[in-house]
């Protein structure tokens, strides 16, 4: 298990490397909602999301072990962008395998912070095995998206720095994916302060944390239906479950139509660009899905990655 410990070292390894990203608070959405709600602007994180945390930590700590030869990673999103970053700053090669299908704007990306790209198959075990193979014949270091203790331990260093920047918080929301943010973060706030509450946030029909929770074991979603992409995940990790099952006081569960409200929202008042991921957990707030009145609470927005095209229609929904 991954302990505050492990997120206080994290947060040495990568203090250099990253933002301490701004908490702003929205008057009229406090007016709004009936919280004083605070939002932790990780859409202004390097890269653009809070991804760059755990892979610099993931990174950062393979260094100090030994040389490394490359890295690979088998996803096209925020956490290929932000493993692409910190191994083009750390001067190692990377490797980001997408699929055959993958838009052009993910591969400009990948290939803008300086990484190979390998084509692989269109599904993501395909990806990942092909991931696996590769990093195991050339040598290169594997960064999961989120089932690792360094990744675990990189996210959880924002549930630190809210704790400094909201001292008065009572409830914090964190968007879920396969989970390494909020198990990161839960164990940030349990083991420093255990009276803040910690509720993730899912999309509804993607919502495979809150079925593992209900059966008691990681359990499977056969169908994912989200704009949410960065919280499309079928099932939760084998590492994060057990913290989130361990800590974490609730799940909400939130619509499409409530996220792309969110989004509007954020940007007409609080003049931030967030993906539909990174409104999830303020959508929770904004649309009363909290089980109590609590007075000072804090959401994650964990990413603003989206191209106008597709941030045009979704605002004219
Ligand atoms: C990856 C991601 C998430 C989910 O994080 P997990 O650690 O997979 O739960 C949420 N929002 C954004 C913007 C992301 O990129």
């Amino acid at each position: 298990m991954v302990t505050k410990k492990d997120i206080i070292g994290a947060r040495e390894a990568i203090k250099d490397k990253v933002h301490y990203t701004p908490v702003f608070h929205s008057t009229i959405l406090s007016k709004q909602c009936g919280y004083n709600l605070y939002m932790k602007a990780e859409n202004l994180q390097k890269t653009g999301s809070f991804k760059i945390r755990g892979a610099t930590n993931r990174l950062t700590n393979a260094l100090n072990e030994g040389s490394l030869p490359g890295v690979i990673t088998a996803s096209s999103g925020n956490h290929g962008q932000a493993v692409a970053y910190v191994a083009q700053k750390a001067k190692v090669p990377c490797t980001v395998v997408m699929p055959e299908n993958a838009p052009q704007a993910k591969i400009d990306a990948a290939k803008n912070y300086g990484a190979e790209i390998i084509f692989c198959g269109t599904t993501s075990q395909e990806r990942l095995d092909k991931a696996q193979k590769l990093a195991n014949e050339k040598g290169h270091l594997y960064i999961p998206p989120y089932d690792h203790p360094h990744i675990i331990a990189g996210q959880g260093t924002i549930g630190l720095e809210i704790l400094e920047q909201v001292s008065d918080v009572q409830a914090v929301l964190v968007p879920i994916g396969g989970g390494g943010l909020l198990s990161g973060i839960v164990t940030a706030i349990k083991e420093s302060a255990p009276q803040v509450k910690v509720y993730g946030v899912e999309p509804q029909f993607s919502n495979s944390m809150y079925i593992s929770l209900q059966e008691g074991k990681i359990t499977a979603r056969d169908t994912i239906d989200t704009i949410a992409d960065g919280l499309r995940s079928k099932q939760p990790g084998d590492l994060t479950f057990p913290i989130v099952k361990k800590y974490v006081d609730d799940i909400l569960l939130v619509t499409d139509e409530e996220i792309i409200k969110t989004m509007k929202l954020i940007m007409q008042y609080q003049k931030l660009v967030v993906e539909p991921s990174g409104a999830t957990a303020t959508a929770a707030v904004l649309f009363n899905k909290l089980p109590s009145k609590y007075k000072t609470v804090t959401s994650i927005i964990s990413g603003g990655n989206i191209d106008f095209s597709r941030l045009a229609s979704l605002i004219t929904q």
